[in-house]
């Protein structure tokens, strides 16, 4: 049975995907994106996360963990093992385990309890992370759901071989896909990847007739220049199964989740857009179909 790493399931999700649906985030990701908003799913290990504002540094976790890895709270990372024990003896709920091994199987029953809230439009996304990592288990999950009449959207990077979305296409109803840039050299500054095999990917499912809904973030001062989004907008235009562009504005909530989590925030300086920015981004994308703009 295949299973995977996940970080969490969202419950009522609205911005995952058409209609009311449960999202799916798994751990693990390709690339490295700086202004990541789930910095919690880029590892593809277990973490802890260590939410400061309720500790009350009672010591208590000290003594559960065997290897020494914790002190009040503060945990070495170099040293943790992600074994989560120390979480059982945090009563504040200061610590917790962001990372659990579950089946496809243990994934279907707990997302087909909300199956009353999806109604025809909604149903389940699964997300990351990236989950084509775990090719295996997001076609038995997609298939199970399709036996259920359930709609079934894959969030994805682009950044792996076809051959995964190969295993994962025939269970799937909608692609969510990032294109973050098409500069080479600037994609990979922005995400540690080039462009290339992303861009091949997504003309491939273009190719193929495949459902796509394209998701850019709209980053200040890393891919927000005129060029880049007429080259995205001229690239786009060669995609036939487009359905719908999303443009997703830089927020800057997941400042804390780095904390939490132990990464240093790679866009400290970096500020949302504003709508009129927004706007005049999405201007560029006028031609294209369904542009939609995504701003908390
Ligand atoms: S047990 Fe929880 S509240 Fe107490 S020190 Fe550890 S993390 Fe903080
Ligand atoms: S997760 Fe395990 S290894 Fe890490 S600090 Fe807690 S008890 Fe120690």
């Amino acid at each position: 049975m295949a299973v995977a790493l996940i970080a969490d399931i969202k419950r009522m999700t609205l911005h995952d995907g058409p209609g009311i649906r449960s999202t799916v985030f798994v751990k693990g990701c390709p690339l490295r994106c700086l202004w990541c908003h789930n910095p919690e799913s880029i590892s593809a290990k277990p973490q802890m996360l260590y939410h400061e504002k309720l500790c009350i540094k009672c010591g208590n976790c000290d003594s559960a963990c065997r290897i020494g890895a914790v002190k009040n709270g503060i945990i070495d990372r170099a040293l943790c093992v992600g074994c989560g024990r120390c979480t059982e003896n945090c009563f504040r709920g200061a610590l917790v385990l962001s990372g659990k091994t579950m089946t496809a199987q243990e994934v279907f029953e707990s997302v087909l309890r909300d199956k009353c809230y999806y109604g025809t439009e909604g149903g389940v996304t699964v997300s990351g992370g990236e989950p084509l990592l775990y090719p295996d288990f997001t076609a038995e999950l997609f298939a199970a759901l399709r036996k259920e009449q359930i709609h079934t959207a894959l969030d994805t990077c682009g950044e792996v071989p076809f051959e995964r979305f190969e295993t994962v296409l025939p269970y799937t109803d909608l692609v969510l896909y990032d294109l973050k840039g098409m500069d080479p050299a600037r994609h990979k500054a922005n995400t540690g990847k080039e462009n290339t095999r992303i861009l091949e990917n997504l003309r491939e499912l273009g190719h193929r007739n495949i459902p796509v809904e394209i998701r850019i973030p709209l980053i200040p001062g890393h891919n927000d220049f005129p060029e880049e989004l007429r080259a995205m907008a001229d690239f786009l235009k060669n995609i036939p199964s487009l359905v719908k562009i999303k443009l997703l504005a830089f927020h800057d909530m997941a400042r804390n989740k780095y904390k939490e989590v132990g990464l240093t925030d790679t866009t400290p300086d970096v500020k949302p857009p504003d709508a009129a920015a927004m706007k005049h981004a999405a201007s560029f994308f006028a031609d294209l179909p369904q542009i939609n703009i995504n701003q908390p």
